[in-house]
């Protein structure tokens, strides 16, 4: 089995880890070679609890776009991936007013540098996605794939020594997935997963305080999450990610699993469909 590289373009530090911590873990066991490119500088994903107190002495921006980067690296290493991630420093929240074309060329600057078999993305045709920076993202990064290998896309990129690189796979990701065709088994993964997740601390703390917004403001009462302090947020990061991976792998026999939109080679595919040997799967 060839190793292949794998590269992750996502907007936010933690998007990789969520969507497809335990694929991306399972490929580095393989043998992939997986890196990583952060589009924004993560730092406007902050809340203050209840009670009005930050969760942070100083969550400045500044403060949190730094801690994100730490973070990041650190959930890479845990999952296998290269930690020299590479951070494109959008302002976090407003990647839709970097033009289309900007981003679409940072995208492929990326492809051709580090010359990926397989892209991961947020899904550009994926329902209901509300954050901006996914689906900025999500378009910039499908459309640099679709055109890394035509020369004449940025011919400019020739000067830096960059070659024209042409990416067989995608696996899109999405929180409500349309068309997904691919359900990869985490089962002997998702530990890893949940430990990577929480190398995220402040994304992690900020997570249990939304899902006590969110909790407040329906009446119900669910005391794992309403006596939970967000920073000992392990027990409900766990609880969450299990059950999402848990409903996931159900649907194609796995304990846990996590569902992709796969493009192989586009047309190709559809003519090799039918003589299963044309396209292997690894995972
Ligand atoms: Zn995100």
């Amino acid at each position: 089995m060839a190793a292949k590289t794998v590269l992750v373009i996502v907007a936010h530090a933690d998007d990789m880890e969520f969507m497809a911590g335990g694929t991306i873990a399972k490929m580095a066991e393989l043998g992939y070679s997986i890196r990583e490119v952060i589009a924004t500088n993560n730092e406007r994903g902050t809340l203050r609890v209840a009670s009005g107190q930050a969760l942070e002495p100083d969550w400045s921006a500044a403060f949190t776009a730094d801690a994100r980067r730490e973070e990041a690296r650190r959930g890479a290493k845990v999952l296998g991936v290269d930690p020299e991630i590479q951070f494109l420093g959008y302002e976090d929240g407003r990647l839709s007013e970097t033009t289309l074309n900007e981003l679409r060329e940072q995208c492929m600057r990326a492809i051709r540098w580090h010359k990926p078999d397989v892209l991961f993305t947020w899904d550009p045709h994926a329902p209901y996605e509300d954050h901006q920076d996914h689906r900025a993202v999500a378009w910039a990064a499908t459309e640099a794939a679709m055109f890394a290998h035509f020369p004449l896309y940025h011919p400019e990129h020739g000067d830096e020594g960059l070659e024209p690189h042409y990416v067989g796979e995608r696996y899109f990701f999405a929180k409500s997935p349309r068309d997904a065709d691919k359900t990869v088994d985490i089962s002997d993964y998702i530990e890893r997963k949940i430990e990577a997740l929480c190398e995220h601390v402040c994304q992690m703390e900020m997570t249990v305080a939304d899902l006590q917004v969110q909790l407040a403001a329906s009446g119900l009462d669910i005391p794992l999450l309403s006596e939970a302090s967000p920073k000992e947020f392990r027990p409900v990061i766990e609880t969450q990610i299990k059950a999402w991976a848990a409903s996931v792998g159900r649907r194609a026999g796995f304990a846990y699993g996590e569902e992709f939109r796969r493009v192989r080679f586009s047309g190709i595919e559809r003519w090799a469909r039918g003589s299963e040997a044309a396209l292997r799967d690894e995972l």
